[in-house]
């Protein structure tokens, strides 16, 4: 039943282009903006692809000229103003970014900063002056390869600093939003195993974190279901077969949905944890979500269940019980163990390791901590203290 609906707001979305094949209506879209591209992909998973070989031939023959920058690594604003220095006088167009969630980050800041020029640590959250970003913005184009960050939806690029020292933050702005995203599913059938794993573990912890954000509302909870809905169906098939190709869709769309509900609501303290553990440490943004969504569930109910057995977001985590149990008979108490052991389920078919395996320790966990108060950790449902959050890393080595 619908809850009493509140004012809310929806941001900007890119337009939507869905399904098997759909990357053959890029060069009819890109026409709109003239016949000069700038490519950025990955190291060379899609360029090697016959998906790839039939892009380029569409393109030459619609008469486009491009070039091609690979970014092979989680992007770095040094990469960025790099890449923006090197590439500004060329003129471009159209930006198009095609690949997994750094080529598209990468693409979406290279895109707000060819034209304007300056360094894109002038607006990074969190560090540096953070002046407001004015434009103007290359147009954009995005065309994912996995079904995983949901970048393609999103107004925000996030750029990593690896080390003690290091960092992950966004550069962020509705100004960013891609004119275009072009989800085709068929581009999947190259991801190896273990992608499909981290990256459908972000795509599901983005749509349950949406959900239950404090910043949810009626449109978004309706998407977020229905993207829960699709990893329920086909993780675990996509997973043991990537050519199946009605699970690949359904992935596809439940990451399509979860950058599409970030945008909204923000996130939760997985994302909140995430981002200092992969900037401290060697750890991709989608293994790291998979190895804390379980415990950090736990923690979440545990806590409201103690503290504030009437927040809203406990009802809601007994809803994904529901969803998953297939019945809506079910009592609240059950249908969140049901949640918690169908996450157990899939860490342990999925093969996701521990923290510990990347080297964090006990001693790690104060640093961690100390940076995992950005934008995600504010619209977690409920409010941890330093101690909860120390105690969700320590569970999870
Ligand atoms: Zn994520």
């Amino acid at each position: 039943m619908l809850q009493n609906i509140s004012p809310f707001s929806i941001t900007r979305l890119p337009r939507i282009e869905f399904g098997a094949g759909a990357i053959r209506k890029l060069p009819a879209l890109a026409a709109q903006y003239g016949k000069r591209l700038l490519i950025i992909t990955g190291a060379n998973s899609f360029t090697n692809s016959a998906a790839a070989a039939a892009l380029f031939d569409d393109l030459q023959r619609a008469g486009f000229t491009w070039e091609i920058c690979r970014v092979t690594q989680e992007p770095s604003p040094q990469w960025v103003d790099a890449t923006v220095a090197a590439y500004t006088a060329g003129q471009f167009e159209l930006v198009i970014g095609i690949g997994g969630g750094s080529p598209l980050d990468a693409a979406k800041a290279v895109a707000g900063l060819l034209k304007p020029g300056n360094s894109v640590m002038y607006h990074l959250e969190g560090v540096g002056p953070e002046l407001p970003y004015q434009g103007i913005s290359t147009p954009f184009i995005a065309v994912p390869t996995t079904a995983g960050t949901g970048s393609e939806a999103t107004k925000n690029a996030v750029l990593s600093v690896q080390g003690e020292h290091g960092f992950k933050k966004s550069f962020r702005d509705d100004k960013l939003v891609a004119e275009y995203a072009i989800i085709d599913p068929d581009l999947l059938t190259t991801c190896p195993p273990e992608q499909i794993a981290a990256n459908g573990m972000d795509a599901f912890t983005q749509l349950m974190e949406a959900y239950v954000s404090t910043r949810a509302n009626p449109l978004t909870d309706a998407l977020a279901l229905s993207g829960m809905t699709a990893v329920r169906d086909s993780l675990l098939a996509f997973y043991a077969d990537p050519t199946d190709s009605e699970a690949r869709s359904k992935m596809a769309y439940a990451s399509l949905l979860s950058g599409i509900c970030l945008a909204q609501t923000g996130l939760g303290s997985v994302h909140g944890v995430v981002a200092p553990l992969g900037a401290f440490h060697a750890i991709g943004h989608g293994v790291g979500c998979g190895m804390l969504v379980l415990e950090a569930t736990r923690l979440n109910i545990d806590l409201m269940e103690a503290r504030e057995p009437e927040n809203p977001a406990l009802l809601k985590y007994t809803a994904i019980g529901k969803l998953f149990r297939g019945r809506s008979h079910v009592d609240p108490v059950g249908a969140r163990v049901f949640l918690l052991h169908t996450l157990t389920a899939w860490t342990q078919q999925l093969k996701l390791p521990r923290l510990a395996s990347f080297g964090v320790t006990t001693a790690d966990i104060p640093h961690i901590v100390a940076h995992s108060r950005g934008s995600s950790m504010k619209t977690n449902p409920i409010e941890l203290t330093d101690a909860d959050i120390a105690h969700l890393i320590r569970v999870c080595l």
